[in-house]
């Protein structure tokens, strides 16, 4: 099958993470269609995929390809849910082609990759190769939303020389990206009729002196000396992304919440990122409310020297002529979990991060072709 044939298939395939949400229509959302997809084209190719259950509608799949011979040991990582298709100004599963791009809802984040992988294997199935790297190859689910899939992968993925975790770097290789951090904090207050608000205690204006403070945080402290910026990902960033509190105009509020998001710099941690804010809240307001323990942390992805998986990529990459460049990110990946468990890994793959997400998603598919090329060179060379 061609890169188009099985790429539109894939965007045929809805695999919308509702990413928090309930409203999507339940026919498109969770990977499970993609996952009996990617299941039946392997086992077409008599190989023996496996299942990882994590939850309803919801399963990591595995599969595993050795050669006679087995040079090193490869593990090639990459998810199978796509973001919400609300706003998008294409039909986002018809998977139509023009002047080269198919368009379609994770066209380019990231079923151009897995296409890239599919058309891997079903060369290696072909070729036969006596001799190269054994892959163990794992589709997750929910990487957009929590990291649910590789955080149970890593529990089980057996030992391994590197991995590659794709995502779209337009063939470029990524070393280091940020991490993240979110929580929650609270304030309250004391209920009572709007008519006589001296009687209660408002939680929203408590949370209006709070926001200021962790505004201040954001623009003065993480810019400021304690918070070096990293030469390649620049500064550590702060975010309040959204505020509920409170019932109605003629009640006076006993409750006010903010969702917070902390982009983390290689070297931080999250749990000290949270309490440095924590600090330089009572600091300044004392008792200010209280914060939720963490939601979701992703780690950073540091660089590290003398990375094997940038190694054998780059020669892969230049061994079909293309030449390839080290990048810094700043979005998180599933691959700072995968190195938290001490293997090397990279992020790579076909299509420009600019297109993910978009209103009109849509990759080339001669990068798709060229990954391709790329992941074929990586399994043989050594
Ligand atoms: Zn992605």
């Amino acid at each position: 099958m061609s890169a188009e044939q099985i790429l539109r298939d894939l965007v045929q395939r809805a695999s919308i993470n509702p990413m928090g949400r309930t409203w999507t229509s339940e026919e498109y959302l969770f990977e499970h269609r993609v996952t009996a997809y990617l299941d039946q084209f392997l086992r077409n190719l008599s190989l023996a995929p496996y299942r990882q259950s994590i939850a309803p509608y919801r399963e990591n799949l595995m599969v595993e390809w050795r050669p006679a011979q087995v040079t090193r040991k490869i593990l090639l990582e990459v998810h199978q849910d796509t973001v919400p298709v609300e706003g998008m100004t294409i039909d986002p599963f018809a998977g139509a082609v023009r002047d080269g791009k198919l368009y379609g809802r994770g066209a380019c984040d990231v079923k151009g990759s897995m296409t890239a992988i599919l058309l891997l294997i079903q060369q290696l199935i072909a070729k036969n190769p006596l001799r190269g790297a054994s892959l163990t190859i794992a589709f997750t689910i929910d990487e957009e939303h929590t990291f649910l899939g590789v955080q149970k992968l890593v529990e089980i993925v057996p030992e391994v020389d590197f991995a590659v975790v794709f995502e779209p770097t337009n063939l470029q290789i990524v070393e280091t990206h940020k991490g993240l951090v979110r929580w929650s904090i609270s304030t309250n207050g004391r209920a009572c009729h709007s008519s006589r608000p001296q009687d209660g205690i408002n939680a929203i204006y408590r949370m209006g002196h709070l926001i200021q403070c962790i505004e201040r945080y954001a623009n003065e402290e993480l810019n400021g000396p304690r918070f070096p910026p990293d030469p390649r990902l620049g500064n550590a960033t702060l975010n309040i992304g959204r505020i509920h509190g409170g019932q109605s105009a003629n009640i006076v509020p006993d409750y006010c919440q903010i969702d917070l998001d902390r982009r983390l710099l290689p070297g931080e941690n999250a749990l000290q990122a949270m309490a440095d804010l924590q600090n330089y809240l009572h600091a300044h307001l004392g008792d200010f409310g209280s914060m939720a323990p963490p939601q979701l942390i992703c780690p950073p992805l540091i660089a590290t020297a003398d990375n094997v998986a940038t190694r054998e990529l780059s020669r892969a990459i230049r061994s079909i002529g293309l030449n390839p460049q080290l990048q810094a990110v700043p979005f998180g990946t599933d691959a700072s979990t995968i190195q938290e468990k001490g293997i090397p890994v990279v992020v790579f793959g076909p299509g420009d991060i600019a297109q993910a997400h978009t209103c009109d998603e849509w990759i080339e598919l001669a990068q798709i072709d060229h990954a391709a090329a790329i992941l074929y060179r990586l399994v043989l060379e050594e």
